[in-house]
């Protein structure tokens, strides 16, 4: 299961060249289901979470590059990932200001939880808290099935 999905997400970023042009990235709800795996499809077409600690990348400290698993867009960089403690790979900031969008949830107290997506194709990465470390201050606290990590050594 793992392996297909890493093969998967290789072929999408080798033929998608479209983040870099700036050009959005849009399919069908029938493709993203025929392109990823369940598991990636709950999470980032439907806004899903994976459940805390069963992510490939939660504890990961492998040096690379974090793309989108749906687009293949470079969305975080391994140096600022951090240990939240929280079961997800958590990163202090996106790779650039444009590779993700934030978009405000309405909350049911009034100031929601916002969520953070990634900007070539608006798939669902996971949500943007207040409480991490300095410098930022923000904790990126991701899905690790809405990222592949491309290693800094070349091979995936
Ligand atoms: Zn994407």
């Amino acid at each position: 299961m793992a392996a297909e999905s890493t093969d998967k997400v290789a072929k999408m970023a080798r033929t998608s060249s479209d983040s870099r042009t700036g050009e959005r990235v849009t399919r069908t709800d029938a493709q993203w289901r025929a392109d990823l795996t369940r598991e990636q499809y709950e999470v980032l077409r439907r806004g899903g979470t994976e459940r805390a600690g069963t992510g490939q990348y939660a504890y990961s400290k492998n040096p690379g590059t974090y793309r989108c698993a749906a687009c293949g867009a470079e969305l975080f960089d391994s140096g600022t990932k951090y240990d939240s403690g929280t079961g997800w790979p958590s990163f202090t900031q996106p790779l650039s200001e444009d590779a993700v969008e934030h978009v405000k949830e309405r909350g049911f107290l009034g100031a929601g939880q916002t969520e953070v997506r990634c900007r070539s194709c608006a798939s669902h990465l996971g949500h943007v808290f207040p409480d991490g470390p300095r410098p930022t201050g923000h904790r990126y606290c991701m899905n690790s099935v809405a990222l592949t990590l491309e290693s800094a050594h070349g091979s995936a």
